[in-house]
């Protein structure tokens, strides 16, 4: 048995489902990922509702010590602060590495109204985030104890343990909700929602470190809407054995062979332009124009 592998993360073993050359450029060989404006708007949108919860839980608990019974939504700082803040970290991230143009005047198009919907989109993210009892928010699992076999992370085989970050965990309605924050533009699928591989390994490592989980659940940002459905412990093992554990092996063996049906797969992927894999932009019903920007 070769050395035991600790880096095996939720989010790498997602990125090799996809594509297991897009695994290795980014997680072998330090690939830096670049940003386009919907990977950053995601990525700052989601920074920010961390923060908004970080905040009002830390002057709720503050509340309380001094005896008062606050509301969490009434914890929250004000809407224009958490608009400022996006925009702090917004220019910030600017400011690291300035996003090229937009492709055509159809995406200056969508690019200027995802940013006009913001204040509203940042009103209707805190009432969502902070109406629930907030169990865990940003909880990173690596370094937590597995109660079944000791190792810290989730054990796949005998050399992987898995480590991942769990978005948020709420009590709503009695039950104890694993719950991601999503801000792309595809509508979440609520029949494939009960098999989505991040949530189920969320809810396997929620039960082995805070002893339960009951529901998954996707919140939409764009939309301000929640899809949830029972977490079925059964699913989340059959899952572990079918999908996460031969995977597991494949990346302990170093198979990193491109998807098969890459085609527009390669112009969403943030690898494009270093992969040597991938599809030419002459594919049959794949056009050059500004495809990359999304
Ligand atoms: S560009 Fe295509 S083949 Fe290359 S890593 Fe991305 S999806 Fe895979």
């Amino acid at each position: 048995m070769g050395p035991e592998r600790r880096g095996l993360t939720i989010e790498g073993l997602v990125r090799y489902e996809q594509c297991p050359r897009r695994y290795e450029l980014r997680d072998v060989l330090g690939q830096p990922r670049g940003d386009t404006f919907s990977r950053r708007y995601r990525r700052v949108l989601h920074e920010v509702a961390e923060w908004l919860q970080r905040r009002a839980l830390g002057a709720w608990r503050r509340g309380r010590r001094a005896g008062e019974r606050p509301e969490l939504a009434r914890c929250a700082p004000p809407l224009s602060r958490v608009i400022a803040e996006f925009w702090r970290r917004w220019r910030e991230a600017e400011r690291a590495q300035p996003l090229p143009e937009p492709p055509n005047a159809a995406w200056a198009t969508r690019q200027r109204r995802d940013l006009e919907n913001l204040p509203a989109m940042l009103g209707m993210l805190s009432d969502h985030l902070l109406g629930d009892l907030i169990v865990v928010v940003g909880e990173d699992f690596g370094g937590r104890q597995d109660r079944w076999t000791g190792s810290p992370g989730l054990r796949v085989t005998a050399q992987t343990i898995l480590s991942g970050r769990i978005d948020r965990i709420v009590e709503r309605d009695g039950s104890l909700v694993v719950e991601d924050l999503r801000a792309g533009r595809r509508r979440c699928d609520v029949a494939t929602l009960p098999f989505d591989l991040r949530l189920n390994l969320w809810a396997l490592a929620a039960e082995e470190f805070i002893g339960e989980a009951d529901a998954l659940a996707i919140y939409d940002l764009r939309r301000s809407e929640v899809v949830q459905v029972p977490y079925r412990r059964a699913v989340a093992l059959h899952l572990m054995d079918e999908v996460v554990a031969p995977l597991a092996a494949m990346i302990e063996q170093g198979h990193f062979p491109k998807t098969p049906d890459c085609g527009w797969g390669c112009r969403y992927c943030e690898c494009f332009g270093a992969c040597w894999d991938e599809a030419p932009l002459s594919l049959p019903g794949v056009g050059a124009s500004g495809s990359r920007a999304a």
